[in-house]
């Protein structure tokens, strides 16, 4: 009997790593230059709905954990 290797974990990291990166483009921070408006979407040319395309749009993932920037 011969212990057949595991090419299966190999795929289910690549089948991870492809989800982590559809999760990361499916949460992008949208951030409207015209009006404020600030919003979460998976589009990856999104519009305000002030009809702005004026949109800056970072992936959620690339925010800094320590957020210590209050404003209210
Ligand atoms: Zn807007």
């Amino acid at each position: 009997m011969t212990s057949p290797k595991r090419p299966d974990e190999e795929r289910v990291l690549q089948i991870w790593q492809n989800k982590i990166r559809i999760a990361d483009s499916n949460n992008i921070f949208c951030h409207c230059r015209y009006c404020g408006e600030e919003w979460v979407t998976s589009e990856r040319h999104p519009t305000c709905g002030c009809g702005s395309r004026d949109i800056e749009a970072i992936a959620c993932w690339q925010f800094p954990r320590a957020n210590a920037h209050n404003s209210s």
